[in-house]
């Protein structure tokens, strides 16, 4: 067998090391914090919060920075602990025995490689920034409970996405914060002599060097690739410093450590794929390297690019995430090439070859160059992640695929999911697990087991969707107090936020990033209906949250508009923007709305993934029907709003709104106000039950991965 070095070695140490700073009852905490796994592991994050909870919120949930810097007296206490020691054996056993399962290899050949720009697999590991990365994490996670052979790459930005802070006009500010690499559940890959393992690709002028680190999500590794090295130049260096880089040419440069980078780190690990994933357009540039390696295997016999590829593409898959442009993103070639021409020469390939196949029309000269195309081109399947997305991909793309009809484009869909354990809050998941039986999540997608919600008392229902709701209340209250404090709001309007919200009153949620087509402003359009709808007896409360790109004024001005409408509500505090949107405060947030809301400019929501977690936890969707919403909604499970396009924007604007307005004036509340004698909402309950049942087999990540598996990854040719 051939030696991997693939970090496994080094992640043993790592524990070892660790180990040996806690009491010997408590040595199994090393091995549970540099494992993902905990945090969906029923009774995972209690073992750490139970020792000390305000720490271990201190350390942003990171459980090898909280165990590194907890006082020795609090570990002896713990050691002693005889509860925490039972749940840690428990834990412990679980996480054990999961990873110990026989893996299912879907490809002959080697693991599928999941190659993205982000991952959002915990708030701990802040390399993500929204619906895609967080997507990304989800199916590794699900790779993992599956036990498939899958391994993800992307890269370390050590000052990952930035942090939001808004001044009192509501203008989002900016700041960043970096990582203690060594504190963080990662270890450095090190090779054969011990040193750690590196890769080169040529950027601008100069060779950047990078580091691998290894992540472990379950038994899913991650590998994350990190060019702070005292080799390369600070401008090299700022490579991974930050995800979605402002700068153009620093992010063509990430895409070449990413692509390129990416391949030659799993090739300097002894891995070798079956199956290349790119997961959106930003990773393409492993298709070049690829075709670089099989031409090097084919010497004296030189063939064009194209041909190279079209020998690659058995071996990549694409999915793409967004028909928006700045998710489609193109570059002039002098652009292109200053950042990736040396990387394309010494690869031996031809900067014109690779310039047409990264052009829509292959033949233009002039045209901007962009990574979606060349995915498209090199990849035996395109996916979009919906139904309705699949159409307008189609569309989109049809250039590409001259001459053929909108039906023969060869593009598909799986429809995005959500991974259940990570998403469904612990109470709704204990309760469902009591009528459901042991260990349902791994087949949630059983539509069968989902039948079942019909047993569950009324009672029972609601009472979990309060605490739920109460959760989210304490959270709100607490959070923003310390957001007024923080901008120098005046005292008494940051104390009105200890009693804002309420814990009874119909809970409405928009969060998500602030992209303009997410439309938060639709909810605004019409201030005098929202003002009848919210500041009334029949209490009405929204929670808003979500970042801007630091760029996007225009949906920077949405957020400000918002604050400025809402000093003239005589209840203000019936509106709250939370700051600092991510995943620390979205479970949360998800599960204790009743109403989430989701008003996209058709046809622009490719899927959108924030409404099935929402509905996971028993909240009920209002949303356009666009993305996913569209093959969910059957009529009882939640409400939409009509999804056809108009020509004008603004008239389009002004009909969504008022169908928004009148299904929260007309069914929303009249059906959540209206109680049995018990005070349930009894209507209220039978949709939710209807949302469940539909809506959980199909939207689980269970579902996604095993459509991947047979649809996408199945099919070797
Ligand atoms: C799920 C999620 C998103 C995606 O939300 P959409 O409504 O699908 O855009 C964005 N950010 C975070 C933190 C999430 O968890």
């Amino acid at each position: 067998m051939i030696p991997r070095f693939d970090g496994s070695r080094d992640m043993r140490r790592a524990i070892d090391r660790l180990a040996r700073r806690l009491p010997e009852p408590l040595e199994d905490l090393a091995s549970i914090s540099y494992n993902y796994l905990w945090s969906w592991t029923p009774g995972g994050s209690e073992l750490f919060s139970r020792i000390d909870a305000h720490r271990f919120s201190l350390s942003g949930s990171n459980p090898v920075r909280f165990l590194w810097n907890l006082p020795e007296r609090d570990l002896l206490r713990a050691a002693t602990d005889k509860d925490l020691l039972e749940r840690l054996r428990k834990v412990s056993r679980r996480m054990d025995n999961d990873m110990r399962r026989p893996t299912q290899r879907t490809q002959a050949s080697g693991p599928v490689a999941f190659f993205c720009a982000e991952f959002g697999v915990h708030p701990s590991m802040p390399v993500y920034s929204g619906g895609l990365g967080v997507l990304a994490g989800d199916l590794l996670k699900e790779a993992s409970d599956q036990a498939h052979d899958v391994v993800g790459v992307g890269l370390l930005y050590r000052r990952g996405y930035f942090h939001q802070r808004m001044d009192t006009t509501g203008w989002q500010h900016e700041y960043w914060i970096e990582a203690d690499t060594d504190q963080l559940p990662a270890v450095r890959v090190r090779g054969a002599d011990g040193a750690p393992l590196k890769v080169t690709v040529p950027v601008w002028d100069g060779e950047l060097v990078a580091q691998v680190w290894r992540v472990n999500v379950g038994r899913t590794p991650l590998f994350l690739l990190d060019a702070e090295l005292a080799e390369n130049n600070p401008l090299e260096r700022w490579v991974s410093a930050r995800l979605y880089e402002g700068s153009r040419e620093i992010r063509l440069a990430q895409y070449a450590l990413l692509g390129i980078g990416g391949v030659r780190a799993l090739d300097a690990m002894g891995i070798t794929p079956g199956l290349f994933h790119l997961n959106e357009g930003h990773p393409a540039l492993a298709s070049l390297e690829i075709a670089s390696q099989m031409s090097s295997q084919l010497t004296g016999n030189r063939r064009d690019l194209g041909d190279l590829l079209e020998v690659g593409r058995d071996r990549f898959v694409f999915t793409t995430h967004t028909p928006v442009s700045a998710g489609n993103e193109t570059y002039d070639p002098g652009e292109f090439f200053s950042v990736l021409g040396r990387a394309v020469d010494e690869m031996g390939l031809s900067r014109e070859e690779v310039a047409s196949l990264s052009r829509v029309d292959a033949m233009s000269t002039s045209e901007p160059l962009g990574l979606s195309r060349l995915a498209i081109r090199c990849s035996r399947t395109t996916n979009a992640v919906s139904r309705r997305h699949e159409e307008v991909a189609r569309e989109m793309w049809r250039p590409l695929f001259s001459e053929v009809e909108v039906a023969d484009v060869p593009i598909t869909h799986v429809t995005n999911g959500v991974h259940l354990p990570t998403w469904m809050a612990p109470n709704m998941r204990a309760l469902l697990s009591e009528f459901f039986g042991p260990d349902w999540e791994r087949h949630a997608h059983d539509p069968g087991l989902w039948n079942h919600v019909d047993e569950i008392p009324d009672v029972d229902l609601w009472r979990v969707r309060c605490e739920l709701r109460l959760d989210l209340v304490e959270l709100v209250r607490r959070q923003i107090a310390v957001d007024r404090l923080g901008r120098g709001e005046d005292i008494a309007y940051a104390e009105a936020a200890f009693a804002a919200f309420d814990p009874t009153h119909l809970t409405v949620g928009f969060a998500r990033r602030l992209a303009t087509y997410k439309r938060l402003d639709l909810l605004f359009h019409d201030v005098d209906r929202l003002r009848r709808i919210i500041d009334n007896e029949q209490g009405t409360q929204f929670v808003v949250a979500g970042k801007a790109h630091p760029l996007d004024e225009e949906a920077k001005n949405v957020a400000r508009n918002m604050f400025a409408m809402k000093r003239g509500l005589d209840t203000p505090n019936r509106l709250v923007f939370l700051e600092d949107y991510d995943l620390r405060v979205a479970p949360q947030l998800v599960a204790g709305c009743d109403v989430w809301l989701n008003l996209p400019r058709p046809p622009l929501e490719a899927s959108g993934t924030s409404g099935m977690k929402a509905a996971l936890n028993g909240g009920l969707n209002l949303s356009v029907l666009d993305g996913w919403w569209c093959e969910g909604y059957n009529g009882q499970n939640g409400w939409a709003i009509d999804g056809s396009v108009l020509d004008d924007p603004a008239a389009q604007d002004e009909r969504d709104a008022g169908a928004f307005y009148d299904l929260m004036e007309n069914e929303v509340k009249p059906l959540f106000f209206t109680r049995d004698s018990n005070g349930i909402p009894t209507g209220w309950l039978t949709r939710l039950r209807a949302s469940l049942r539909s809506l959980g087999p199909h939207f689980c990540a269970t579902r996604m991965s095993s459509d991947y598996d047979e649809r996408i990854y199945g099919q070797s040719h």
